[in-house]
């Protein structure tokens, strides 16, 4: 591929673009009256344009209908989890069974914990990845102390080698064959929220399973951002949230994927509620639970329809543009924009790896100094990014000098003009 670091050049990628029209579906946050150059799609994705009009149509239906709603209409409330298990199992690559739609993140990361760690005096340890999100390190230590067990102990953090920014799946594997004996549970991120690694789902996931442990991936910076088979890949469990890269608002809701091997297993221990119990006696009220079969199985509530009437709105998209096709875009948007990052010398390092494969359309440029006045500036031009301060070379960073400025061009609403405007305003800083 010959890049050229050109306004024209990027606009002729653009023309070619066979999802260049998805764009215009997606509502931009304004800049001196154009759209921004908004790259912040892995914190909090773009709004759909069709996201209003479901949302007024389920308040719509509950004004004119109650509590009938439940059961009216082309989209009744009892069933709405399912309006979104088709569009997930193709973000996940599962089958619908194998995937459910509830609650947010954090929260179905410790449910799938209540199920996927169940330590004993023998096999409780933990490995996941250093410098996870911090959400994630709060759910692991907290699991592991409610066991009665102590983190120092029992929760293993898998780090790049000394002087490298990204985690070898080498190591990894090596480090799971280790300690295999008292190994309970692998628990990683799908892509690292800080460097935009993309881990080796399946190799860490037959590691785990050689040495006995389950394998659960919290894919929050992965759904909707890189193909995933989950069930294929033969993963235990997994997490997502949908307002990152599945542009589903804040706070939306979270998707989970449970392998049918294990939502077959009307016996595993689990967190139950009335969702989760057998649909066709739900309401007889009666004692005794009797989970659904699948991820279904793990649901506690009744769904939060106005939150999940925008996910459909959004996941639809998704399915209409089809993961595959997106990934293609995504790559060559990332590896334009790397190039051209390249190009420029300001004295920053760019800690996502270079290889498409260990990576989604996430770049996090490290910068050793001045990092915030330089996303101050990015953004006083309309660049919509993130700063995050330094968390990897040590305690003796001062605030806004040391850190990372986060960058997703996204193949949905993104286009190779966005990047090139970006990568021109910092060639130019
Ligand atoms: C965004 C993110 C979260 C946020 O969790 P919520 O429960 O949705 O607030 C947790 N973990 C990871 C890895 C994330 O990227």
């Amino acid at each position: 591929m010959s890049y050229q670091p050109t306004i024209e050049y990027a606009r002729q990628q653009d023309q070619a673009d066979p999802l260049r029209s998805f764009r215009s579906r997606f509502s931009f946050p304004q800049h001196e009256g154009a759209d921004t150059i908004y790259l912040c799609g892995n914190s909090l994705g773009l709004a759909p344009k069709t996201a209003k009009d479901a949302l007024l149509y389920e308040l719509e239906h509950w004004q004119t209908h109650g509590v009938e709603g439940h059961f009216r209409g082309k989209m009744p409330w009892m069933e709405y989890h399912k309006f979104l298990a088709s569009q997930t199992a193709h973000i996940a690559g599962a089958s619908e069974e194998e995937v459910v739609v509830m609650n947010t993140l954090t929260t179905n990361l410790h449910l799938m914990m209540a199920t996927f760690y169940r330590p004993n005096n023998q096999r409780y340890k933990i490995i996941m990845e250093a410098g996870a999100f911090p959400s994630d390190q709060y759910a692991m230590e907290s699991q592991v102390r409610w066991h009665g067990f102590s983190p120092e102990d029992a929760i293993i953090e898998m780090a790049p080698r000394e002087g490298e920014l990204n985690v070898r799946t080498e190591d990894i594997v090596q480090t799971i064959e280790a300690h295999a004996n008292e190994l309970a549970l692998v628990m990683f991120g799908g892509v690292n929220y800080y460097t935009g690694q993309f881990f080796d789902i399946p190799t860490i996931t037959q590691a785990a399973h050689k040495a006995g442990a389950y394998a659960g991936f919290d894919l929050a910076h992965a759904a909707g951002n890189i193909p995933l088979q989950l069930h294929d890949w033969s993963v235990d469990f997994a997490v997502w949230c949908s307002y990152k890269y599945l542009n589903s608002g804040p706070g939306g809701p979270s998707g989970v994927f449970i392998h049918e091997r294990h939502g077959r297993n009307a016996d595993l221990p689990r967190f139950a509620g009335w969702w989760g119990h057998d649909e066709s006696e739900r309401f007889l009220m009666r004692k005794g639970f009797r989970p659904m079969q699948g991820a279904a199985g793990w649901q506690l509530s009744n769904a939060q329809i106005f939150s999940f009437a925008v996910h459909k709105a959004s996941l639809d998209i998704f399915v209409e543009a089809g993961m595959p096709a997106l990934r293609q875009k995504s790559e060559q948007l990332t590896a334009y924009l790397e190039y051209l990052l390249r190009q420029v010398d300001n004295g920053f390092k760019i800690l996502t790896p270079s290889d498409p494969v260990q990576r989604g359309c996430q770049v996090s440029i490290f910068t050793p100094k001045n990092g915030k006045k330089l996303y101050d500036y990015l953004n006083s031009k309309g660049v919509i990014s993130d700063w995050r301060e330094d968390n990897l070379s040590g305690s003796n960073n001062t605030a806004g000098e040391a850190g990372v400025i986060r960058v997703a061009p996204v193949p949905l609403y993104n286009s190779f003009e966005d990047v090139y405007r970006f990568a021109d305003l910092l060639n130019n800083y």
